[in-house]
């Protein structure tokens, strides 16, 4: 394929359409739970210090949970505020009968332990999947909730799939994973691992990381460095998902991978911004939803 040219059906995975499409299914949900609990699914969103792009993320969450019938709660503290009481915050939110998630805004200010104030979030209300406790049941195949950004990742895959015709079925195929932090890369890579791909991660020591992405049927890209995944390194025909999110100088948003060149090779690819973005709210608003559901069940 020469430069330019893309291959004949090319998909563009519309993460923004999924992500209503997911809204618009958990709003149909959530009218039910609402009528079996007498309460609408409750998601406790907590904004500590000033961060200006966390404000962005969190009044996004909170808009997209009350257009899908959830109850948003907002705490905000004080970028002055202490570890003690934003633990206790926490304790009295994992108390709470009309909470069903916690999502804790990361990152916290300097000065907090972000580890033990993630820890401290009860794992039925760990709707973001990131405590060490929701990732060790991951570990063990047994998730409680999946982290967010994976689980949107794992359906976006399975949407294009989907829509090209393709089986859910995974097995055998190699996945490479480019990144291995505990919110995106070694979290997704173990969800490809349960679907029966052969998973390889790469990160910053890796050598000859074109060659291990010619022979990925699917690449995730979680690094955050601007177009680095080039056309030349992608297998033609295979799924190319970009989590990356990076702003250049003019102030335009790139994912990781170079997208005009996946287009030209790959069978899919998501576009940055449009493709995993979105989704991860869809998926936080599910796991709340789904978190609502256990308690009609336990009831
Ligand atoms: P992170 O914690 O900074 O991890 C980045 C990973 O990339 C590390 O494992 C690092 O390797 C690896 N890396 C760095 N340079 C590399 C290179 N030259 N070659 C290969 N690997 C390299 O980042 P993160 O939290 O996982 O996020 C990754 C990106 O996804 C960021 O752009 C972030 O903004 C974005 N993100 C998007 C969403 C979303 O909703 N779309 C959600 C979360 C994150 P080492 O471990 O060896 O250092």
């Amino acid at each position: 394929l020469g430069r330019g040219i893309k291959v004949a059906n090319f998909l563009r995975i519309d993460g923004k359409a999924l992500a209503l499409a997911v809204q618009g299914e958990l709003r149909d949900e959530v009218k039910s739970i609402s009528s079996a609990l007498n309460r609408p699914p409750g998601l406790a969103v907590i904004l500590v210090g000033d961060n200006p792009a966390s404000h962005v993320y969190v009044a996004s969450k909170e808009r997209a949970a009350t257009n899908c019938g959830i109850t948003p709660f907002d705490f905000r503290l004080a970028e002055n505020s202490s570890q003690k009481e934003l633990i206790e915050l926490i304790h009295s939110l994992n108390l709470r009968a009309d909470v069903d998630g916690i999502l804790l805004q990361l990152p916290l200010p300097k000065g907090f332990d972000e580890e033990s104030a993630i820890g401290s979030i009860a794992p039925e209300k760990d709707v973001d999947g990131l405590t060490a406790n929701s990732q060790g049941h991951l570990f063990r195949d047994a998730p409680i909730f999946e982290p967010c950004t994976p689980k949107g990742v794992m359906a976006l895959i399975d949407d294009a799939r989907q829509k090209l015709g393709l089986g859910e079925d995974l097995s055998g195929l190699r996945a490479l994973v480019i990144g291995r932090s505990s919110l995106v890369g070694k979290p997704v890579a173990l969800m490809l691992l349960r679907r029966n791909c052969t998973v390889t991660m790469a990160h910053s020591r890796t050598k000859d990381l074109e060659e291990e992405c010619r022979r990925a049927d699917i690449l995730i890209a979680a690094v955050g460095r601007p177009n680095m995944v080039k056309r030349e390194w992608i297998k033609p025909g295979s799924f190319v998902l970009d989590v990356g999110i990076n702003r250049l100088p003019d102030g335009k948003l790139v994912g990781d991978v170079d997208f005009v060149g996946a287009s030209e090779v790959a069978a899919a690819a998501t576009p940055v911004p449009g493709g995993v973005g979105p989704m991860t709210i869809a998926m936080l608003l599910k796991n709340t939803v789904e978190s609502a559901r256990r308690k009609i069940s336990s009831q």
